[in-house]
């Protein structure tokens, strides 16, 4: 079997995952012509600190049931069994000594998250060890988000993706468990389930 090279990373909080998430690695996968999309949940966010997270442990395990189905998807332990805030530039080198210096790393992110790193202090880490592919809606003005963040965004290597307008958001999903409204069609059925079994979101958000 020849060695998987072109990888794609979805990294995300996954609290909980949804077809967001998914579709949007689908996307990438064939557009970019991947081998196969490594979905990184993150351990501890660095960024998150302030708001209540589901334990690693069941972030991780909802991102496993939700990708089971797909064979181009698979889910890495990586940030989940690292101690001390998750940070994604260490993940990249984390993965690249894996890979080899001939893989070729793609994160896929929201567009909005590429204009975070890219005017992060340490930005310049990650040149020339991963890619970047910037999700964005249809609809919006990327035009508009570049040219405001241009100087910053000249340091990465991104490219700019289009999935279909899916308006779903995690933080909408807590909302709607804790208010007893449905998250049925928006997260693969088995995730809601597993919602549902430990009860995730009721109380306490
Ligand atoms: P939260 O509302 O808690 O911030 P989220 O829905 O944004 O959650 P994250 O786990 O923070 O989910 O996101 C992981 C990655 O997926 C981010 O890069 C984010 O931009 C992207 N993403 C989130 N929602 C969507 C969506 N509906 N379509 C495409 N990409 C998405
Ligand atoms: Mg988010």
């Amino acid at each position: 079997m020849r060695t998987k090279s072109r990888l794609g990373i979805m990294g995300g909080t996954f609290d909980p995952i949804h077809f967001g998430h998914l579709v949007a690695a689908e996307e990438a996968l064939v557009q970019f012509n991947l081998d196969k999309v490594i979905f990184m949940p993150t351990g501890h966010p660095a960024r998150k600190t302030e708001q209540q997270v589901t334990s690693a442990e069941q972030r991780y395990l909802m991102t496993v049931i939700a990708t089971s189905s797909n064979p181009d998807f698979e889910v890495s332990r990586m940030e989940v069994d690292r101690p001390g805030l998750t940070y994604t530039v260490d993940t990249m080198v984390e993965l690249r000594e894996q890979y080899g210096p001939h893989a070729e790393l793609y994160f896929i992110t929201g567009a909005d998250a590429v204009f975070e790193i890219a005017t992060w202090k340490e930005s310049e880490r990650f040149e020339g060890l991963c890619r970047f592919i910037a999700v964005t809606r249809p609809g919006y003005d990327l035009e508009a988000a570049v040219s405001e963040n241009a100087q910053a965004l000249s340091r990465l290597d991104i490219d700019f993706i289009e999935v279909p307008a899916l308006a779903i958001s995690s933080t909408d999903l807590r909302a709607r468990v804790a208010e007893r409204r449905p998250i049925r069609y928006l997260v693969p059925e088995p995730v809601a389930a597993y919602i549902q079994k430990y009860r995730l979101y009721s109380e306490g958000y």
